[in-house]
């Protein structure tokens, strides 16, 4: 989608700082990190939200799980643990409308939202 920008950074077009790449999802820091690690997940595809997803991409979210291991082990905390939240449309918490997918860690998480 033209002026997403979760669109731009999977097209390489803002120097994001990429923390992993395949042919389906990038990975990126958060620019406004909550946690020591904090990373985000997206489809290079523009699906909107969560409730967007039809059943014949729902392989996307098997890829974007596998992500975040592979990162959790990369950023060190996959032992003492993180949290991954998608948040859904406004009362979710979602403020931008590119399916993405949240990695927290390196503290001890207190509540729901991290
Ligand atoms: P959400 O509230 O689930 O939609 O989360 C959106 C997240 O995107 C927030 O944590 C923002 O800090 C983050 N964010 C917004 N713009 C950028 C950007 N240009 N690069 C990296 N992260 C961003
Ligand atoms: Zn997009």
């Amino acid at each position: 989608m033209e002026d997403c920008i979760f669109c731009k950074i999977a097209r390489g077009e803002i120097p994001g700082s990429k923390v992993l790449e395949t042919d389906k999802i990038v990975a990126f820091n958060d620019i406004h990190p909550v946690a020591p690690v904090h990373v985000l997940i997206v489809p290079k595809e523009h699906i909107s939200t969560f409730m967007d997803l039809q059943e014949n991409k729902m392989d996307i979210l098997g890829e974007m799980y596998r992500a975040a291991q592979k990162i959790a082990r990369e950023k060190g905390i996959a032992e003492k643990g993180f949290r991954v939240t998608v948040n859904v449309n406004p009362d979710g918490g979602q403020l931008i409308f590119h399916l993405h997918m949240h990695v927290f860690g390196g503290r001890k998480l207190t509540d729901a939202m991290g």
